[in-house]
């Protein structure tokens, strides 16, 4: 297919863009003329990229991501920037300073976050494919609750370069879309050796899925069917299940035991390096400038406190004060014991079972403005963080509904198994049509 133009002018009724390109041209290659939705923590040439957030508002970035150089390379028409939570801090994209977007199977309802407007523009069919990040759950959460397909790859597998950091060491960009090969077909775009990011793993990926699960042992812990799971989500999941059962896996209850300690350590870690990482934003080299007649530490302070929404600077008060001399031993460095657990909880469970299922998400998608205390929020990330914290490979694939919203089934697989991952929730989306 030869390049062209493509004209994108969406029904955006649920606020998934922040922003559209209406006349995008595109080249040749395997995604020629496919329209693709790009998260706007992800840097693009030319176009505006804000992470949703006051303080980059007018930010246009002079190179692209490595993803984004990718899909243009193979042809992708690139037709605009989604709505997000601020800098990936949320689970329901009502933290975009830009105003929250909406679930297509219910516009009263969150789509989940951060990467909800990705999301949103799969489920409502504005575009058929989608990058979302993950850093404790942002590509699984919208994909659960909006009832599509989306990947966070292993950790190093998918280049960095051009993500704008929330939380650097647990981070990864990754596919989003209606289905698992469409995941498939842009997970093989994207991945690959980059020598602009020093965690990058030079891990190509090239893969055909499989549904033929045969002999897959597939642990199941426990803990993630534990206190806040709704038992109507995990007699879903549980459906789920047994019909990879039936398809020749072998299913192992397992435990998983470090689990009461992964959320904390997931905050403690990705706030103190929030903090760190959005001390760039003083104003001067980004976003609308400060009041310069005012002594710098007051223009600063005013530009920050103005910029940055609320959870933004809570985060980044967590943050600072758990990195801070006196407190670093009592909050970051058990964190990160806490991390060596969970990592260590993954190591023994793949010795026996070659993926882990459960629900992606303990409920289905709350209301606009349900969780309005910040706990209650984090509490909703408990079943996504710990892939994150090992750099696994986690997908969510849809796997049913609860009173008409869709529930999301996790798996995770060994590091550098995000292959297996696919055929699992390949073979669960063949089964269901069969
Ligand atoms: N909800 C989690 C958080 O707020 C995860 C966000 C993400 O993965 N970017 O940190």
């Amino acid at each position: 297919m030869a390049g062209g133009t493509l004209s994108f002018h969406p029904d955006d009724r649920y606020n998934a863009f922040l922003r559209t390109i209406p006349e995008v041209a595109y080249g040749e290659g395997r995604l020629s003329g496919v329209p693709v939705a790009i998260k706007d923590n992800i840097s693009t040439a030319g176009i505006e990229t804000t992470c949703a957030s006051r303080i980059l508002s007018g930010y246009v970035p002079p190179y692209d991501a490595t993803v984004v150089s990718l899909l243009r390379r193979e042809g992708a028409a690139i037709v605009g920037k989604t709505n997000m939570d601020e800098f990936g801090m949320g689970s329901t994209t009502e933290n975009s300073a830009f105003g929250p977007t909406k679930n297509p199977h219910d516009p009263g309802r969150v789509p989940g976050g951060s990467s909800g407007g990705s999301a949103a523009a799969v489920a409502a069919g504005l575009v058929p494919l989608a990058l979302g990040t993950d850093t404790g759950g942002s590509i699984r959460c919208p994909a659960a609750f909006c009832g599509i397909v989306g990947l966070k790859p292993t950790y190093g597998r998918v280049s960095r370069y051009g993500l704008v950091a929330y939380a650097n060491s647990l981070e990864q960009i990754g596919p989003m879309a209606a289905s698992v090969s469409q995941v498939n077909l842009l997970m093989s775009v994207i991945a690959g050796y980059d020598h602009r990011d020093s965690t990058s793993l030079d891990a190509p990926y090239s893969h055909t899925p499989d549904s033929d699960i045969r002999g897959t042992r597939i642990g199941v812990p426990e803990e993630f069917f534990g206190e806040g799971v709704d038992p109507r989500v995990a007699s879903v999941i549980w459906d789920a299940i047994s019909l990879l059962e039936r398809k020749g896996a072998e299913i192992i209850t397992c435990r998983f035991p470090s689990m009461p300690y992964a959320l904390a350590a997931y905050y403690v870690t990705c706030m103190s390096e929030a903090s760190s990482n959005l001390a760039r934003y003083d104003g001067v080299r980004y976003g609308p400038p400060p009041d310069v007649k005012k002594p710098w530490h007051e223009a600063f302070q005013e530009r920050r406190r103005e910029g940055f929404g609320l959870e933004v600077r809570r985060r980044i008060m967590i943050g600072t004060f758990a990195l801070s001399s006196g407190y670093y031993g009592k909050y970051y460095a058990k964190a990160q014991a806490a991390r060596k657990n969970v990592r260590k909880d993954f190591r023994h469970l793949f010795a026996d079972v070659d993926v882990i299922a459960g629900p992606t998400m303990p409920t289905v998608a709350f209301r606009l403005g349900e969780k309005s205390d910040p706990l209650s929020m984090y509490l909703s990330d408990i079943l996504t963080v710990p892939a994150n914290l090992a750099g696994v490979p986690a997908l969510s694939v849809p796997c049913g509904k609860v009173e008409g919203l869709p529930v999301g089934l996790q798996v995770m697989g060994r590091w550098m198994e995000d292959e297996r991952v696919v055929d699992v929730a390949y073979a669960y989306e063949q089964g269901v049509k069969a």
